[in-house]
């Protein structure tokens, strides 16, 4: 049973979802899946986390229909807080395990952003799990850096103090203001699958491509590509970013629960 657009975008259904989605963590009906970042060879360096909601009611709901719910009745911050937690425990699980290197990525909602005591918060739950700060990596938008700059400049800088990587989610959708990359400390530009989805027979988004990847090694910042669906996507991709950028997407893996990326990471290619 899926969750489906007929059953809802209208305000009853919204409000239902939230008064579900309020007891779906003590239920344990949320779960975090982990979809690998790759190297050009098609090692595994690390995961994103994304979320899942499997509610007895509505069945699997995708984010993108939760997120915004969770963000407006203020759940995000409760339940982001439990995917770091969540991320950051594997992730030490993996790197004591099969992958010693391996780094997560979580992403940050803008209210977790704007919460006076994030960053104590993000040092709590890595001391708690043994995580080092250097393999997370919290995603952040351009829109919610944008949106109040002095604090986002003093919250990021606390985040690197702690020795946290930060990165650019969905490059290119948002003010995408180059000025602002110098600005802000990020370490990783998050390529975004809308320009992805025309390498390879799309002449206009390899050139963008070629042109973010240009820039972003000028300013020394690694890369992810996401929406990596086919080979010649990938081949593309690794011609323009060689070593410098890592590949995500279904040609590389799925999101899976944490136990499939066990299996993963014990095969020999991982
Ligand atoms: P995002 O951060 O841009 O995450 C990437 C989305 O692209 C994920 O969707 C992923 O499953 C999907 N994806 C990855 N590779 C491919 C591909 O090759 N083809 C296609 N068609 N899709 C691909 P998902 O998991 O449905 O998440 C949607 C959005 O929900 C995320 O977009 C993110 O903004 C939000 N989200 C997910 N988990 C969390 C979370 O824990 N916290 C917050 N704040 N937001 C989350
Ligand atoms: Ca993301
Ligand atoms: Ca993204
Ligand atoms: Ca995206």
């Amino acid at each position: 049973q899926f969750y489906t657009e007929d059953m809802g975008a209208g305000a009853m259904e919204r409000l239902q979802l939230e008064s579900h989605l309020r007891h779906a963590l003590a239920r344990g009906e949320l779960a975090v899946h982990f979809q690998p970042q790759c190297r050009a060879d098609g090692s595994v360096a690390g995961a994103e986390a994304l979320l899942r909601w499997n509610s007895p009611r509505f069945g699997m709901v995708p984010p993108v229909r939760f997120i915004p719910i969770a963000e407006r009745s203020g759940l995000i911050v409760e339940i982001g807080e439990w995917v770091l937690r969540e991320a950051c425990r594997q992730g030490q699980r993996w790197r004591n395990g099969p992958a010693p290197e391996f780094r997560v990525a979580v992403n940050l909602s803008v209210a977790q952003f704007r919460q006076a005591d994030l960053v104590a918060r993000v040092a709590d739950i890595l001391a708690e799990t043994g995580f080092p700060a250097t393999a997370l990596e919290l995603e952040i938008t351009e829109s919610m850096l944008m949106e109040e700059v002095q604090s986002s400049l003093e919250t990021l800088a606390s985040l690197k103090a702690l020795g946290c990587m930060l990165a650019i989610d969905d490059f290119g959708t948002g003010y995408s203001s180059l000025a602002y990359l110098k600005r802000f400390e990020l370490d990783v530009l998050k390529i975004d699958k809308s320009f992805v989805d025309g390498l390879g027979n799309d002449g206009n988004d390899s050139a963008v491509v070629h042109a973010i990847v240009g820039m972003a090694r000028s300013l020394g910042l690694a890369m992810v590509a996401e929406g990596v669906e086919s080979h010649d996507q990938y081949d593309e991709l690794v011609a323009f970013g060689g070593e410098d950028i890592l590949l995500q997407g279904y040609l590389l893996g799925y999101p899976m629960p944490a136990d499939e990326l066990d299996h993963r990471l014990a095969s020999p290619t991982g």
